[in-house]
C-alpha cells in the first residue's frame, strides 16, 4: 500500500496533541505527538508510539520516564516548536510533577514511570505506569486531517 495513502487515512482519526517530555542530566527534552493511548485502570497504563529516528526515543530508554502534556488551544505554537517546526526553536521553562519536566498551561500533565517497551515496526511503543496527573480546565488542541483545530461549543438541540 501507498504510504500517503496510509497517512491520509489515519488522518481521519481526529485526535488532541502531546507533547511528550523526558530528562537525562538534567537536560529536558520534547516532541509533539498524537499517537496516545489509555490502556489500563488497574494498574493505570497509557502507551505512546515513537518513531525509530526520533531523538527522544534512547532518551526515554535512558531515563526510565516521561510526561504527556496534552495541549490546550492557545498551545499550537508549542506543538509546532516540539515537532520541528518553527524556523526558530522556542525558549520553554518546564514545571515540574512529581519531578518529571511538564508544560504549563496544559489540559492535562501526566507522569510516568517506563513500565514496558515493544518495538514494532519502525516505532517503539513505551507503556507509561502514570504516577500522578494534574489537570486544567481548558479546551485541548486537536488535530484532524493534517491540520489544527479548536473544538466548538454545539447547542444542545430544542426539543
Ligand atoms: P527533535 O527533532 O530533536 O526535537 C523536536 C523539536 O523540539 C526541535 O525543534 C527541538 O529544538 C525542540 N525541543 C526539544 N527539546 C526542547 C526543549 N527542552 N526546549 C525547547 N525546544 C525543544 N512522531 C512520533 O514518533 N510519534 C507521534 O505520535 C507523533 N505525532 C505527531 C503529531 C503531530 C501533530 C505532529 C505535527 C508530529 C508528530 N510526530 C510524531 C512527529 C514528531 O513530532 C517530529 O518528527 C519530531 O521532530 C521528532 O522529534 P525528535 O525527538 O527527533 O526531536
Ligand atoms: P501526515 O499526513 O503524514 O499524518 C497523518 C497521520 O498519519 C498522523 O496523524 C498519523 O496518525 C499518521 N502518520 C504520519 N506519519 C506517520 C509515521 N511515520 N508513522 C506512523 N503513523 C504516521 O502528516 P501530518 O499529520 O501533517 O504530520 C506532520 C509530520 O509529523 C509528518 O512528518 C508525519 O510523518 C509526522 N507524524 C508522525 C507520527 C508518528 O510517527 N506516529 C504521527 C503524526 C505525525
Amino acid at each position: 500500500m501507498d504510504d500517503r495513502l496510509f497517512r491520509n487515512a489515519m488522518s481521519k482519526f481526529a485526535t488532541g496533541v502531546t507533547v511528550i517530555a523526558t530528562e537525562t542530566n538534567g537536560k529536558v527534552h520534547g516532541m509533539t505527538a498524537n499517537a496516545f493511548m489509555s490502556v489500563s485502570l488497574d494498574p493505570k497504563l497509557i502507551v505512546i508510539s515513537i518513531g525509530e529516528r526520533a531523538n527522544i526515543l534512547s532518551k526515554i530508554k535512558d531515563s526510565g520516564i516521561f510526561t504527556v502534556n496534552i495541549l490546550a488551544d492557545d498551545q499550537k505554537e508549542l506543538s509546532m516548536n516540539f515537532a520541528g517546526q518553527l524556523k526558530e526553536t522556542k525558549e520553554v521553562s518546564f514545571a515540574r510533577l512529581n519531578d518529571m519536566p511538564v508544560i504549563d498551561g496544559a489540559v492535562a500533565q501526566i507522569a510516568c514511570e517506563v513500565s514496558a517497551i515493544h518495538v514494532e515496526g519502525d516505532h517503539t511503543l513505551f507503556i507509561g505506569r502514570v504516577k500522578d496527573v494534574y489537570l486544567e480546565e481548558k479546551d485541548p488542541l486537536l488535530f484532524f486531517n493534517g491540520k489544527y483545530r479548536s473544538m466548538i461549543a454545539v447547542e444542545e438541540p430544542i426539543s
